[in-house]
């Protein structure tokens, strides 16, 4: 069995386009365009071409892009005194601070100060104190995106054992609510795990979200189970994910690749949020 391809990169186009139809209207109907602000510290080439990624899409679908690059000598103040700005300017409806940052500051407070109603990367601790809680709130965009890839292929949850390897506040632990609010058994694998193979092999549906090329290999798959494949990695100037891909799409009945998979997905979800906080705004 050769696993089939869970395509983010096609469904991320179609939200996308929907959403630039959407909008369209809203600038026919002589409403303002919706907004998003990312906000890039320092010179971090990974982050670069994200950023990039995120305003040219942001601009394809005809957002305005309130973008701003800083040095990495940018104080804590400085940013604080930017996200308020942000935070009270009526053209922008997200704010996103792009991870990581340079060492000396301290996005914990950085993402405390947007306000949650702008909050598109759903990292304020309102918006996921929501998640725990099974509230309606902006939901973080990587999770969020791997959720919207597994209802387009209509993957079943409910009953599922999913098991998310990854312990991120960024990834793995909101996907891992996401999953028990759909119903799924969940188990959380880290680092610290023991036995690793033997907790992946139980899943239905294994998502890595780890930072190490070819962690996920053929024997640590049940057959037939569905992979999603989080991590991005650089190896020899090409991107890997986690998932030892060629072996394990052998395995697997479906697979995300890297790239082309969870990744256009966030950048998707990113104008969605961003767009329903428009329409929450502009429509109050
Ligand atoms: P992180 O470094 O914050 O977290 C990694 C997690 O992996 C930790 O919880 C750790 O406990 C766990 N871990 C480390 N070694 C392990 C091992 N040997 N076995 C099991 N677990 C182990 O990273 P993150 O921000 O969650 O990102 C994870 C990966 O996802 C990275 O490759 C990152 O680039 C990628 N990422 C992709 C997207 C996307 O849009 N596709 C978005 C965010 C992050």
């Amino acid at each position: 069995m050769t696993a089939a391809i869970l395509d983010g990169k096609s469904l991320a186009k179609k939200i996308e386009n929907r959403l630039k139809e959407e909008i369209q209207r809203q600038i026919e109907g002589k409403k303002r365009p919706p907004g998003l602000a990312v906000l890039m510290v320092g010179d971090n080439p990974a982050s670069a071409v994200y950023v990039r990624n995120k305003e040219r899409a942001c601009q394809g679908v005809g957002m305005a892009s309130f973008g701003k690059h800083f040095p990495t000598e940018t104080s804590q103040e400085e940013l604080i005194g930017v996200i308020r700005q942000l935070n009270e300017d009526e053209r922008v409806d997200g704010i996103l601070v792009q991870l990581p940052l340079p060492d000396h500051l301290d996005a914990v407070s950085l993402l405390q100060a947007i306000t949650p109603e702008k909050d598109a990367d759903g990292l304020h601790p309102v918006n996921l104190g929501k998640l725990v809680r099974g509230e309606k709130g902006i939901r973080s965009c990587t999770p969020a995106g791997v959720m919207e890839l597994l209802r387009e292929y209509d993957i079943p949850i409910e009953g599922k054992k999913a098991v998310v390897v990854g312990r991120s506040i960024l990834v793995g632990r909101p996907l891992a609510l996401m999953l028990l609010e759909k119903n799924a058994t969940v188990t959380i694998a880290h680092s610290r795990t023991k036995d690793l193979a033997a907790v992946t092999r139980e899943a239905d549906i294994l998502v890595a979200a780890v930072g190490k090329p070819g962690l996920i290999t053929a024997e640590m798959v049940k057959p037939g189970a569905v992979v999603v494949d989080v991590g991005i990695n650089r190896v020899d100037g090409r991107l890997v994910g986690d998932v030892a891909y060629d072996e394990v799409k052998e395995v697997a009945s479906y697979i995300t690749p890297v790239p082309g998979g969870v990744g256009p997905m966030t950048v998707a979800m990113l104008l969605q949020n961003t767009y329903q906080s428009y329409l929450q705004r502009v429509n109050g």
